[in-house]
């Protein structure tokens, strides 16, 4: 082997969830498309918004080739940072201007650039479960760990009880994604106030800041009108990660953003740290187009009932058919709870009626598996049958 030993436990446990993804390409490739219902990846099958293909001409055209493809300030253009903080004050009055925010390359490269500039070796992240299994490897990267509070599973908020006694001098953050990938869940205000609370405590029995990464990629898809608090404003220490993977369909250009409040303990040492983590780790900036193109999108997003009529017509196939589903309040993802005892056995049983999923072991969940109901509407219809004698076969 000539790659390191992290590397190589690295790729030995590499993503089962992409994993599941090729198997269903190969599978389709055998039976047809069209007779494969794949579940497996947050890959939004909605349509980029119109606005969104307009801008991309738009920017090209108005601007010089030289200034939409070149370098800029590793945090991102100007004029973009503070379109981002002109909209985010327009909703949330936090006070934002542009150094505040720094443009990423998606959630991800924000969160490795927090990570970078936060965590030696053996420092700790707090991740709530059911939680994105990607955060592990993040925390990996920079010598960090990632400590897991088990999910509260009567009801998935976030499992406050058990938050104080993990935290120690260690602890540099808490990963707080709401709504939540994998359950659908959306945290409240009241919880986040609690979160607050138990943090603020927390923070003066070990002598240093614990930063809230407010990971929120998919805060535009929550389909009751249910409030989705805004926790930088009640939390102090909190660092709002947004990308526009999920609310434009945009996964594959790599564009996301950070926001950091002037109020917050160390802010200076931070955002220069952030900054340079950019260069440092190769992203160098975001992606120059789409900086341009989704600050003139800032107010755009997705068609909700895109969404909306999905989850409504699996929930409702799901439990007509028995399976015990835990209702989504957002995002895109729906967990049924695995009516055998081993869900491997059940994502198993699923592919043999071509339906492919993903156990939530990897989102430290064992015993459901998550739905992933991105995808065409056509397809949920023609897999309805399949689902029925996936309910038979494991009676
Ligand atoms: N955080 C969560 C909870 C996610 O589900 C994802 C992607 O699926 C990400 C972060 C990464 O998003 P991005 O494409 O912006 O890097």
């Amino acid at each position: 082997m000539v790659i390191s030993k992290d590397m190589e436990s690295l790729v030995a446990g590499s993503s089962t969830i992409r994993k599941l993804f090729e198997e269903g390409l190969q599978l389709a490739a055998e039976v047809g498309a069209e007779n494969v219902y794949d579940f497996s990846l947050g890959n939004p099958a909605s349509p980029v918004p119109q606005q969104v293909t307009q801008a991309i001409g738009d920017v090209i055209t108005e601007y010089s080739d030289s200034y939409v493809h070149g370098y800029m300030k590793n945090a991102g253009f100007d004029q973009v940072r503070k379109s981002v903080a002109d909209s985010l004050n327009k909703k949330h009055d936090m006070g934002y201007t542009a150094e505040d925010i720094i443009m990423t390359v998606g959630a991800a490269g924000a969160m490795n650039c927090v990570f970078r500039s936060l965590l030696g070796t053996g420092d700790e992240v707090i991740a709530f479960a059911p939680y994105f299994g990607e955060y592990r490897n993040y925390a990996a990267n920079y010598g960090g760990k990632l400590v897991v509070i088990p999910a509260k599973l009567d009801d998935f908020d976030l499992n406050l009880d058990e938050l104080d006694k993990l935290i120690n001098e260690k602890t540099k953050c808490i990963i707080v994604n709401n709504p939540n990938n994998p359950s659908g869940k959306l945290y409240s205000e009241d919880t986040i106030k609690k979160l607050a609370d138990i943090l603020e405590k927390a923070e003066k029995r070990i002598g240093h800041p614990i930063y809230v990464l407010a990971d929120e990629p998919y805060r535009e898809l929550v389909y009751e009108n249910e409030a989705v608090p805004y926790i930088p404003s009640i939390i102090k220490n909190s660092i709002f990660i947004y990308s526009f993977s999920k609310t434009l369909s945009l996964p594959g250009e790599r564009i996301g953003y950070m926001a950091l409040s002037k109020n917050m303990d160390y802010y200076d040492e931070l955002i220069g740290a952030f900054v340079v983590a950019n260069r440092c780790l190769g992203y160098v900036n975001a992606p120059s187009l789409f900086q341009l193109v989704v600050s003139r999108c800032l107010d755009v997003n997705v068609d909700l009932d895109f969404y909306d009529r999905n989850r409504k017509l699996l929930y409702k196939t799901l439990t007509d058919l028995g399976f015990e589903v835990v209702k989504p309040q957002g995002a895109f993802y729906l967990l049924v709870k695995s009516p055998v005892e081993d869900e491997e056995q059940f994502v198993s049983m699923a592919k043999k009626n071509h339906i492919i999923f993903v156990s939530t072991k990897s989102f430290g969940c064992p015993g459901y598996v998550r739905i992933a109901y991105c995808v065409d509407y056509e397809m949920i219809k023609r897999s309805i049958p399949a689902f029925e004698q996936l309910a038979k076969d494991v009676k």
